[in-house]
């Protein structure tokens, strides 16, 4: 298996090559050459399999044999156990209608659905980075939960160190518990006086200066990363298949910021899982929901909301479906991508959007209606859901009843976002024993202007020590 870039101009990569890339050096993102199909035989057979072997038959065609089968089956056993995700199921389903289920994916270590790409992610750095005799120096943005799950993932590792940013005062206090009160010598937290997006951007300044990405062997592990859409793909596998795929279809819903999460349900589909619709559930940052009405991808301002993880108005992985709705023209994405820099929009053609809507739905959800929504199905089924989880929810609500089962994908636990979780509810939810002192945990961050400059200084400092 190979990877080209959604620009066209960078080298072809195997699967080692684009897990410690990241970001394509023609500033387009990896995808594989061509996507796998499974068999129906082959998903007939995941049923009642445990999560690690299932993710060996979802993952193995994407690693392309750069790692031996032996010990991808270890890698993936040693990610997804009930030490890891403390819950024997790894991704539980959990009814809530006669045909409504909430696929949970926050019982990691830090308890978003992050954990399942970055526990991976960590576990392959390690395994590439020993095999080289290289060191490596990655850097992220979060606008919450992915910077705590890439600390996770990464803390303590030889070869690796991590640089954090995250926007300063705009995540919740555990989401920055979760990350400052991480105090190895290899995680470096840093607080940005800027948005989310001000920090991504940062961030792909730096992997755009070549000479200063080179010096310090820079990685992503944002959700620009292959290989973290890869490890989301297998959740839909494990889901659909224990719900009665490929017999019967199922439809998603996906509290979506990023478009990573929701991309790897398309991709499961491209593999051959019988997914219905997917539904592209959103907070009042609606850019994506926009696109779909509209067919104009166009940036808008950000708005704080109470489902902080979803504050994003350009959602990097959408350049990887614009790629594939064009028919996988790489100077056609370089040019649009060129375009919304410099006009911060751009128009889909009819026949791309018609393929769009044909497989995506969308819902801009209010807070307010969030809240109504977590309010409800407390009253109704005693289920606590974070804001994140009830956008899902309430845009489940463009399928219909009756038809393919309906899957919401809770993105984190309620904990993580009490505060709004104890207004809607009046419910107070507790932290897992193994993070109950959380608030008298030591915290530790670097403070820096929205600037390239402070950042990259700040990382070469770090390079001297
Ligand atoms: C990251 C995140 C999302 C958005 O996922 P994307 O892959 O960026 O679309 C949704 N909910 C939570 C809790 C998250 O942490």
């Amino acid at each position: 298996m190979k990877y080209v870039s959604t620009r066209g101009k960078a080298d072809i990569l195997d699967f080692e090559g684009v897990t410690l890339a990241g970001l394509a050096r023609d500033g387009g993102l990896y995808v594989p050459q061509s996507i796998p199909v499974l068999s129906e035989q082959t998903i007939c057979e995941m049923a009642g399999r445990s999560y690690p072997e299932v993710a060996f038959t979802v993952i193995k065609p994407f690693i392309g044999g750069v790692i031996d089968d032996h010990a991808l089956k270890a890698m993936l056993e040693e990610t997804y156990n009930e030490t890891v995700f403390r819950h024997a199921a790894v991704a539980p389903l959990v009814q809530l209608g006669s045909n409504d289920w909430v696929l949970e994916l926050f019982h990691g270590p830090t308890l978003a659905f992050k954990d399942f790409a970055l526990q991976l992610l960590g576990r392959l750095f390690d395994h590439f980075t020993a095999k080289r005799g290289q060191k490596l120096t990655i850097l992220g943005a979060t606008s919450g939960d992915t910077g705590s799950a890439a600390i996770e993932a990464c803390r303590g590792r030889d070869n690796i160190t991590i640089y954090m940013l995250h926007p300063h005062g705009r995540v919740s206090e555990v989401q920055r518990r979760q990350m400052t009160t991480v105090l190895e010598p290899n995680v470096v937290n840093v607080a940005i006086d800027g948005t989310f997006d001000d920090c991504q951007a940062l961030v792909k300044a730096c992997f755009n200066d070549l000479s200063f990405r080179d010096d310090v062997s820079l990685t992503a592990v944002n959700s620009i990363n292959w290989a973290r859409v890869m490890a989301q793909i297998v959740y839909y596998f494990t889901s659909a298949t224990a719900l009665g795929a490929p017999a019967r279809k199922v439809s998603y819903s996906v509290p979506t910021g990023n478009f990573g999460d929701i991309y790897a349900g398309f991709i499961a589909r491209e593999m051959g899982l019988p997914i219905d619709k997917l539904v592209v559930a959103t907070n009042s940052n609606d850019i994506l929901a926009r696109t779909l009405q509209t067919g104009r991808y166009a940036r808008g301002d950000v708005h704080a909301t109470i489902s902080p993880s979803m504050d994003i108005q350009v959602s990097s992985n959408f350049e990887r479906m614009m790629f594939d709705l064009s028919g996988r023209n790489g100077a056609a994405i370089a040019s649009s991508m060129q375009a919304f820099a410099d006009c911060g929009e751009i128009r889909l053609a009819e026949a791309e959007l018609n393929v769009a809507r044909g497989i995506f739905l969308a819902e801009q959800v209010t807070d307010e209606v969030t809240k109504k929504v977590m309010a409800a199905k407390f009253r109704g089924s005693g289920y606590v859901s974070d804001p994140h989880t009830a956008v899902g929810l309430k845009a489940a609500g463009l399928l219909p009843e009756s038809g393919p089962a309906r899957v919401t994908l809770s993105t984190a636990h309620p904990v993580k976002f009490g505060a709004a979780v104890v207004e809607a509810t009046r419910h107070q939810p507790q932290l897992p024993k193994h993070m109950s002192d959380l608030y008298e945990r030591e915290e530790r961050f670097v403070s820096l202007p929205n600037s390239v400059d402070a950042l990259q200084g700040l990382v070469l400092e770090g390079r001297v020590q």
